[in-house]
């Protein structure tokens, strides 16, 4: 089957970037509150990679288009100024070492203007790198990776179908930041529903300041049709929390972790409340704001429900 170039699902601090994909799906599609939850992993042939890497530089030097080259690709390179790149999908470090080397290298080659790219990686995808690999590719600017957590409670991990424990996370974010690489980690308030509430924040907690990653940020669950929890949902077997509790987690988790330089955030639209600062210098600033919410519990200082997004 030919490899069909995915919808564009990013995270936020990569809205500059150019969406090159080399994967399609996730190769851990087990995660029962995710989108990707079911779908199956495709790697894309290299040939075709670097055949998108040459248009796109011919596109960028000299304004021309191919007709044998998806649409997709001149509409994001439009408005692309050379610098990030983005590489899709759920995964995409999952791509074989050779072949990301040398899609990095032409991708080098081919943009001297390049500064950074990024992608999204599991756990497992980082421990299959050797450390030398992923030196290597830092080498070649591979600046950022994308690392979901969701919780630091191993029998939640468990419950979700997360596919690693927390020990095995903690070993991925080590080997990430030792080979230079900047790591951002996402955890989901809510995962462990309204009774392991607490249990899920402090132990989320925990992960965090052992991970000490550069870029942490909070999303809040959000129910994905059609996926198991979603299902476990409708059946009364999962009880999600209310959108103040889920500010309660926050502060929970805001409170009992420590890092030493980290970008904290709560700015992603499936959040009720948005907190940003950098920590631990601007904590107890973030926490008053929590506070405040948390006292007041007033609905008016949340985000409504329709203006929430995945
Ligand atoms: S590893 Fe990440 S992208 Fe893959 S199914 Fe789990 S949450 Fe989704």
């Amino acid at each position: 089957m030919s490899f069909v170039r995915p919808e564009i699902i990013r995270p936020p601090s990569e809205w500059r970037s150019y969406y090159l994909p080399l994967t399609s799906g996730c190769s851990n599609n087990t995660c029962t509150f995710c989108n990707y939850y079911g779908s199956k992993l495709r790697l894309r042939e290299l040939e075709d990679v670097l055949k998108e890497i040459d248009a796109l530089a011919l596109f960028k030097t000299k304004g021309i288009c191919l007709p044998s080259i998806s649409y997709v690709v001149y509409a994001v390179a439009r408005g692309w100024d050379g610098r990030r790149v983005f590489l899709q999908d759920g995964d995409a470090l999952v791509y074989p070492f050779p072949r990301l080397k040398e899609v990095l290298e032409h991708l080098n080659e081919k943009f001297p203007s390049l500064e950074r790219v990024g992608a999204y990686a599991t756990a497992r995808d980082i421990l299959q790198k050797s450390p030398a690999e992923l030196k290597i590719l830092k080498e070649l600017k591979l600046g950022i990776l994308y690392m979901g957590v969701e919780s630091g409670d191993e029998e939640i991990l468990r419950r979700v179908g997360k596919g690693v424990n927390y020990r095995q996370m903690v070993e991925a974010g080590r080997r990430v930041k030792e080979a230079g690489i900047a790591l951002s980690v996402t955890v989901i308030l809510g995962l462990g529903g309204v009774e392991d509430s607490e249990r899920h924040a402090l132990a989320t907690a925990e992960i965090l300041t052992e991970i000490d990653p550069d870029y942490a940020g909070a999303l809040t669950l959000t129910l994905v049709p059609g996926t198991p929890l979603a299902v476990q949902v409708r059946e009364g077997l999962f009880h999600p929390i209310t959108p103040f509790q889920s500010l309660e987690e926050l502060r929970i988790i805001l409170e009992n972790s420590s890092f030493t330089h980290c970008f904290f955030s709560s700015m992603h639209a499936s959040n009720y409340f948005s907190i940003k600062g950098w920590l631990p210098g601007e904590k107890e600033r973030m926490m008053g704001e929590l506070a405040y919410v948390l006292a007041r519990k007033d609905p008016r200082l949340l985000r409504p429900e329709y203006a929430r997004g995945l």
